[in-house]
């Protein structure tokens, strides 16, 4: 059985599995809806149901195993504690994760994209409690962060992380930056803080250009026509096969275009070898991230996320039981994120 869009989510009762070696119970306390849900949950990707979908969660410990997980920086968790943590679970130990891409791990699990069944079968956000798992890279959530701010941390801020730290200094350099979606507001957002000479958005969807001119007034937003002449790092966010051909046009000679839209298959993109050459560019993929790149974001969100307001993406919140009413609604509206609160009943 697959996801279609004929057929409703539906609620189901589980038993809470009791957490083994590494592992802990979580409550939910918010989980965002990203684009990759909606594209699942109404069958435009391929995935086998049973399935509890949602992987941008935050949510509090409600208990452990033995030994406890241990979080990023180091502390074992306890029952209480407000935490986040990686969508992928890797084993640490293959020559991938050795070589810092735990994000490609060879054996790597993904929550919110496994069967719902056995131990570790309550996998997914859209639920009251989840397991976390032994091998996830956990987030200890400062209490100063709304939770609208923390969810989509896992998914677009950590991978916007992963995106500049290839594209490695951003300070003084001209930015432009391809789609005005979560991914291209996060990015906009951190050009900023990085202190980039300028920063460009370029969309060509008028109602998320102004929302990016209102999020981000520091940048540039522009239709996506309106290509600059010479950018230092671009971020490909929006996955356009023209914004791709466009974009390698716009890079000033050594620069470094990182492509992190396109997750869906689009057709082939002819580059010229030659211009590569000679005009010393660098051509960088980014695909999730890794636990530095987790820790980045939520570093980067506490810092700035007064000054953009990151909670307002989240543009309506749902209790669980108005589940497929949320998921109309954000497929009728195109909010950037919708949330759901479990443990809201009206
Ligand atoms: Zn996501
Ligand atoms: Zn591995």
């Amino acid at each position: 059985m697959f996801f279609d869009s004929a057929t409703p989510l539906q609620l189901q009762e589980f038993t809470v599995p009791y957490p083994r070696t590494g592992e802990a119970v979580i409550r939910v306390d918010l989980c965002t809806l990203c684009g990759s849900d909606l594209h699942t949950i109404t069958g435009r990707r391929q995935e086998a149901t049973p399935t509890i979908p949602g992987h941008e969660v935050v949510g509090t410990v409600v208990c452990v195993g033995n030994p406890a997980p241990v979080a990023i920086g180091g502390a074992a968790l306890k029952p209480g504690d407000r935490v986040s943590w990686s969508v992928c679970v890797c084993c640490q130990n293959c020559d991938r994760c050795r070589n810092g891409l735990t994000q490609k791990c060879r054996s790597v699990t993904k929550y919110g994209h496994e069967l719902a069944e056995g131990h570790a079968g309550l996998s997914g956000g859209l639920a009251e409690y989840l397991l976390l798992r032994a091998g996830s890279a956990v987030l200890e959530v400062d209490p100063r962060l709304p939770d609208e701010v923390v969810c989509p941390a896992n998914c677009a801020t950590a991978t916007v992380a992963a995106g500049i730290r290839l594209a490695g200094e951003i300070a003084g350099r001209r930015v432009a930056i391809s789609g005005a979606g979560m991914l291209g507001l996060t990015a906009a957002a951190m050009a900023v803080h990085f202190k980039a000479a300028s920063v460009q958005i370029l969309e060509r969807d008028p109602k998320r250009l102004q929302q990016a001119a209102q999020f981000c007034p520091q940048v540039l937003a522009t239709d996506s026509g309106q290509w600059p002449t010479e950018a230092d790092v671009i971020l490909e966010c929006s996955g356009s096969h023209d914004a791709i051909k466009q974009a390698f046009a716009a890079l000033a000679v050594g620069g470094t275009l990182v492509l992190a839209g396109s997750v869906i298959p689009t057709p082939p993109v002819a580059l010229d070898p030659e211009q590569i050459v000679r005009r010393c560019l660098t051509i960088r993929g980014i695909h999730n991230y890794t636990a530095a790149d987790l820790l980045a974001a939520h570093s980067f969100l506490m810092a700035e996320h007064r000054r953009f307001d990151f909670a307002r993406l989240v543009r309506r919140t749902f209790p669980l039981q108005d589940i497929n009413e949320a998921i109309r609604w954000a497929i009728a509206e195109q909010p950037l994120r919708i949330g759901i609160r479990p443990g809201r009943t009206t």
